[in-house]
């Protein structure tokens, strides 16, 4: 086999849910069934990786210094909604549910993968908070005991603020992570939002 083939197999295996058997299929597939669509893949990736950040407002992934809804007037500046991923915008935004910003996390607290408050941004969601803009917090954390400690830590930071807290914890099942949720049910979700007590 030649060896820029096996190269190409092997680096589609870093893909999520591919093993050897599609990765080989993939391999074949972008070299003999369309090359126009590798040259393609190959340029965005490359492209996405080198003009891809966060966003200095809220964390998402952007090309932009502030990403489009951060920036955007129309969305209500009041209300803040803590994700944990960049993808639950995707969804939360599909639902059509929610006008306000986001803010996202990347993860959640996990002190034996060295995962504090500060790799979460938390530190910058705190002078967010201080600034008096934000009325409303709606965590919108994926529903497993990995993420009840941020959600924790997130309810005692805006304690003696004026500010509501409420969390999606109903409609989202038990044990599943947001982005795998459907539009409804994160609609649900989202109507029926729940204050947390202080
Ligand atoms: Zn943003």
């Amino acid at each position: 086999v030649s060896p820029l083939l096996s190269d190409l197999i092997e680096a589609l295996r870093c893909l999520p849910g591919v093993g050897p058997k599609s990765a080989q299929r993939m391999a074949f597939f972008l070299l003999q069934k369309n090359p126009q669509a590798a040259r393609r893949l190959s340029h965005t990736v490359t492209e996405a990786l080198d003009k891809i950040k966060q966003c200095q407002d809220c964390r998402t992934l952007t090309e932009y210094d502030r990403c489009q809804l951060c920036s955007n007037n129309k969305r209500n500046h009041q209300l803040l909604c803590i994700v944990e991923n960049p993808m639950d915008i995707l969804s939360l935004e599909q639902a059509a549910c929610y006008d306000g910003l986001y803010f996202v996390l990347h993860g959640h607290l996990s002190p034996i993968d060295g995962i504090g408050p500060n790799q979460l941004g938390l530190e910058q969601l705190q002078d967010r908070l201080a600034q008096n803009t934000i009325q409303e917090l709606v965590l919108a954390l994926n529903a497993t005991v990995e993420s009840q400690t941020t959600k924790h830590y997130i309810t005692a930071m805006v304690q003696n603020k004026a500010i509501k807290i409420a969390s999606l914890a109903h409609g989202i099942p038990l044990g599943s992570e947001l982005g795998y949720s459907d539009q409804n049910t994160i609609a649900h979700a989202f109507h029926t939002r729940q204050e947390l007590a202080e």
